[in-house]
């Protein structure tokens, strides 16, 4: 068996996309910087692509930039925020990506801006009302940095309301769109977003490369310095199949959102009533309406012996699936994510994110796997 249940991590990358980056690679060698045509040819590949993200997000073209992923993405506006527009103050949610998180625990560590966090409930949901009580406590130059959607537990945050709250206390907003772009829409101009971040390989498309909307009211100076490329903002000369695959592939996800959508809720409504009905006491992480996001589902077992095995023995019969903790000091602890949400630790969660190439029969396979491994488990009790 082969089933891959783990794509909030990464996804398979579609074939389309792979067919063109390999006639982009073979065709289109040349460097982008080149006035002569074959560097003009691979310049117009990167300008189509600059259009089509911009395009998803409702930007101007001019506000989006590439990078080499959303790692680079976030700590490029976050450090810049704060270096070229004087960010004293960054609020954010103990929910976020480690690479939010320990980009503003730097900051502070080197007094750069100082951090507060809003809570988050057990659900995940951050609160909105103490976001507000906290941008209105001071006239600091803020940037809120809040996740659209969580890669761990699937919780989605009404952006609108955080775009809208930021824009009342004349603050900057920053969303890390990693987990929702292409999966739903995302409106910088609606949500009032100054700066967002994405990421190739979590919708089909290649790793390495991603992408960063920064608004032009927002522009921050040079990040990398060197050649012109990226209108001087990050010079190196660019990916260009990679950038090109991640804008086709943005552009098949956009174009089929609802209809994949669909066939993923359907994928985990089948997941979550075999689990419910057929294993006793599973738990669910994370939010399970309306604002959650449909490929991910966070289920926690109860504690047992042979719980703590389940990923590796997932693994053995073929399905591969992500745990929610983490080895420290050879001790497993819950992620910081599912600490944040007050879950048990002696608990064990395993995270299956789908795609729309899953089928119910994966489903099922799986399920039947879990029975097996939970009727000769301490899971059953
Ligand atoms: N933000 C979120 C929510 C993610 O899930 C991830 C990847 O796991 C990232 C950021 C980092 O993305 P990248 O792999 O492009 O660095």
């Amino acid at each position: 068996m082969n089933i891959y249940f783990d794509n909030a991590s990464t996804t398979p990358i579609l074939p389309a996309v792979i067919e063109h980056m390999t006639e982009v690679m073979r065709e289109d060698y040349g460097n982008p910087s080149s006035i002569h045509k074959h560097g003009r040819k691979a310049k117009s590949i990167i300008e189509n692509a600059r259009k089509m993200v911009a395009k998803v997000i409702n930007a101007s073209i001019s506000e989006v930039f590439f990078t080499s992923s959303a790692t680079e993405a976030n700590n490029m506006v976050i450090k810049n925020a704060v270096q070229d527009l004087g960010i004293q103050r960054i609020i954010s949610s103990p929910t976020e990506h480690h690479c939010i998180l320990h980009t503003i625990n730097y900051l502070e560590s080197q007094k750069k801006c100082y951090v507060q966090y809003v809570d988050v409930d057990e659900e995940g949901n951050p609160d909105y009302e103490q976001l507000e009580v906290l941008l209105n406590a001071s006239q600091e130059k803020t940037l809120v940095s809040i996740m659209h959607g969580n890669n761990e537990i699937g919780t989605m945050t009404d952006i609108y309301k955080i775009g809208m709250l930021c824009k009342k206390y004349n603050a900057l907003f920053h969303c890390d769109t990693v987990q929702t772009i292409g999966k739903y829409p995302v409106d910088v101009q609606a949500n009032n977003i100054s700066f967002l971040s994405g990421s190739g390989h979590k919708f089909h498309g290649p790793k390495g490369i991603g992408f960063v909307f920064i608004s032009n009211a927002n522009i921050i100076l040079p990040y990398i310095h060197g050649g012109a490329q990226e209108r001087n903002m990050r010079a190196g000369t660019e990916n260009v199949a990679g950038i090109s695959g991640l804008s086709l592939a943005l552009e098949f996800n956009s174009n089929h959102m609802v209809s994949n959508r669909n066939k993923i809720l359907n994928i985990r409504s089948v997941f979550k009533k075999r689990l419910e009905t057929e294993i006793e006491d599973i738990r669910f992480n994370g939010r399970q309406h309306d604002l959650f996001m449909a490929h991910v589902l966070s289920v926690s077992f109860p504690p047992g012996p042979k719980a703590e095995m389940l990923v590796m023995n997932l693994d053995i019969a073929g399905i591969s699936a992500s745990s929610g903790s983490a080895c420290s000091a050879g001790i497993e602890e819950d992620s910081h994510v599912l600490k944040a949400i007050g879950h048990p630790n002696e608990r064990k969660t395993i995270r299956f994110s789908f795609s729309p190439f899953n089928t119910e029969e994966e489903v099922h396979y799986t399920i039947d796997k879990l029975k097996e491994m939970s009727e000769i488990s301490a899971l059953k009790m």
